[in-house]
């Protein structure tokens, strides 16, 4: 078993030790969360989602955006008023963010592929290279069949514009509603469904295949399996594969950014670090040292 040098140093700080060891890793794997976002800001709670869907959370109650944006609505007009919101805030307008962009030039320091749960624009806004993200949860800016009818998916940030600027009383005109134009069943968000899945087209597997080889180009020696504001709502996605890759390369390690603390299984404890500091500004700190 190879030694991690930076493990075995006293004192330092947590963006000290996160970016001695990121210089110590023959590479990256990179996982991002939720977490990730929210602390650039980019929150499912307080002023960012009560601004925009007061209405919503009077009628439904609802306590975070996440929740509200799995929710039943009563018909697809008002389905489609409250995702174009959605996807103006969290896709078309969405900001840079500062501890993206540091993020960014990290990773370009050594090689590295990243699988996200997030779909939010955060990675492309954020001018990353997208041919080394893989986004295993869709994206807020794809459609897809809402009855699965075939494979593919879509996109049209001009009619969520005009979704956006033609709603009235939580309803946009029904001739806004889009609709596949092999079956004629409305189109929802490209999102996986507990039940259903996800519609994943040609392009979502030429990501899974580049992400695959990489952790094959990378199986052995300092790889830096790094969990990034994952949370424990879908852990079959990034946590429970970077564990067991991390259990099968003894040189491996297991690295966490969460102010949250999730139990590590024991057989890679010895090899795992956990950074509670707020991500994006730990991610900040970690880049200006690197
Ligand atoms: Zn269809």
């Amino acid at each position: 078993m190879l030694v991690w040098k930076s493990l075995t140093k006293v004192g330092l700080s947590q963006s000290e030790q996160l970016a001695e060891l990121i210089r110590e890793a023959d590479a990256l794997v990179v996982g991002v969360g939720a977490g990730m976002s929210a602390s650039d800001g980019f929150t499912y709670i307080g002023a960012r989602f009560e601004n925009m869907f007061s209405d919503f959370i009077n009628k439904y109650k609802f306590l975070d955006m996440l929740q509200a944006s799995l929710f039943d609505f009563e018909d697809w007009q008002e389905y489609w008023a409250f995702q174009s919101r959605f996807v103006f805030l969290n896709y078309i307008s969405q900001p840079v963010g500062k501890g993206y962009l540091a993020l960014k030039s990290i990773l370009n320091q050594k090689p590295y592929h990243i699988i996200t749960t997030n779909a939010d624009n955060a990675f492309d806004i954020a001018d990353y290279n997208m041919e080394k993200i893989f986004h295993i949860q869709g994206k807020y800016c794809l459609w897809q069949c809402s009855e699965y009818c075939h494979n593919q998916t879509y996109r049209d940030d001009r009619t969520i514009l005009k979704m956006l600027l033609n709603q009235k009383n939580m309803k946009i005109p029904c001739e806004l509603v889009p609709l596949c134009p092999k079956c004629k069943a409305p189109f929802e968000i490209n999102k996986r469904n507990e039940e259903r899945g996800m519609v994943e087209d040609s392009s979502f597997y030429v990501k899974k295949e580049k992400y695959e080889k990489f952790l094959s180009k990378y199986e052995n020696g300092k790889i830096m399996y790094i969990d990034i504001g994952v949370g424990n709502t879908t852990p079959q996605f990034i946590k429970h594969p970077f564990w067991k890759r991390v259990e099968k390369n003894p040189d491996a390690l297991y690295v966490v950014l969460n102010y949250k603390h999730y139990r590590i299984p024991t057989s890679i404890r010895s090899r795992s670090v956990e950074f509670t500091d707020n991500i994006s500004e730990l991610i900040i700190k970690t880049n200006n040292l690197l």
